[in-house]
C-alpha cells in the first residue's frame, strides 16, 4: 500500500506541475515516471514470478512432475525420524512443478542419491553443510546448505525463528513443500503454500507427503517399510 501511495503521489506532483507551469519539475517527472514500469517489475517480482508460474504449471501435465517418490519419501521420513529424536535441527525442501535452480545455485551443489544416512549425515552439526536448507529435486539431494528467502508474514508465532520462517518464505514463492526438525524442541512441521503446520508425528507427515507428491502406495503398507530400514542406521 505504502508503494502504491508513492507512486500515485508521484503521478500527482507530475499533474500538479504541469498545472503551476513548473516546467523543471514537470520536465524531470515525465523523463523519471516511464522507468517506473521497470521499478514496479523489480519491486513486485516475486508476485510476477509466481503468478506467471501458476499459469504455467496447468500447461504441464500432472504425470511429468508427479512421478512415484514413495521410495525417496520414506528415506526423507526415516532420517526426520532420527534428526527429530536427536533434537538436530533440519530443513529439508522437495521440489515439485516450480524450478528450485536458483537455490540450489545458493547452497552447495551435490547431485547425490537421496537416503537417510546422507540426510542425517549433511544436518550433523558438525558437518560444514549443516547450516540452511537441504533440496531435493527429482528423488535426488540437488544441494545442500541452501538459503531461502524468509517469509515476511507479519502474524507468525514468536517461536518460529528463521529456519521455519525460511521453511514458508520458500513455499510462498515456489510450490515447493518443506519439512522442518526443530533443534531447540525436536518437533517436526511442514510446511506448503506458505502454510505451516507444527507439532506433527511421524505418521501426520508421511500421510501429508504422500498426499502432497501425489504417491499412491497405501497407508498399510508403511509400518513394514519403516521397519526394514529402519534397522539400518544401527548397522551404520
Ligand atoms: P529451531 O526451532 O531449530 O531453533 P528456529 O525456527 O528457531 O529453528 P533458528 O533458531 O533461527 O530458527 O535457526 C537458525 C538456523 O536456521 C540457521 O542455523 C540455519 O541453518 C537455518 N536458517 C536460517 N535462515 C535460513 C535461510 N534463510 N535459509 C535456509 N536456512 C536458514
Ligand atoms: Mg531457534
Amino acid at each position: 500500500m505504502h508503494m502504491v501511495v508513492g507512486v500515485a503521489l508521484a503521478v500527482l506532483f507530475f499533474y500538479f506541475s504541469r498545472w503551476t507551469r513548473l516546467d523543471t519539475v514537470s520536465w524531470l517527472l515525465s523523463t523519471i515516471l516511464p522507468y517506473f514500469v521497470f521499478l514496479i517489475i523489480v519491486v513486485f517480482q516475486s508476485e510476477i514470478r509466481r503468478a506467471l508460474a501458476y499459469f504455467g504449471q496447468t500447461a504441464v501435465p500432472a504425470g511429468i512432475s508427479r512421478m512415484n517418490r514413495t521410495e525417496s519419501t520414506e528415506e526423507i521420513m526415516l532420517a526426520v525420524e532420527r534428526l527429530a529424536a536427536n533434537k538436530t535441527g533440519a530443513l529439508i525442501v522437495i521440489e515439485r512443478n516450480i524450478g528450485l535452480r536458483t537455490y540450489v545455485e545458493s547452497g552447495v551443489t551435490l547431485d547425490a542419491v537421496l537416503s537417510f544416512d546422507l540426510l542425517v549425515t549433511i544436518f550433523n552439526h558438525d558437518m560444514p553443510l549443516h547450516d540452511g536448507a537441504v533440496i531435493v529435486q527429482n528423488n535426488r539431494i540437488a544441494a545442500a546448505a541452501c538459503f531461502l528467502p524468509l517469509t515476511v508474514k507479519p502474524r507468525l508465532s514468536k517461536d518460529l525463528g528463521t529456519r521455519h520462517r525460511a521453511a514458508i518464505g520458500i513455499t510462498e514463492e515456489t510450490d515447493a513443500l518443506a519439512i522442518v526438525v526443530s533443534e531447540e524442541t525436536g518437533s517436526v512441521a511442514f510446511t506448503h503454500d506458505g502454510q505451516i503446520e507444527r507439532g506433527l508425528d511421524l505418521n501426520d507427515l508421511r500421510l501429508k507427503m504422500r498426499e502432497a507428491v501425489g504417491a499412491k502406495r497405501p497407508a498399510q503398507s508403511i509400518p513394514a517399510a519403516v521397519e526394514s530400514t529402519h534397522e539400518r542406521p544401527s548397522t551404520s
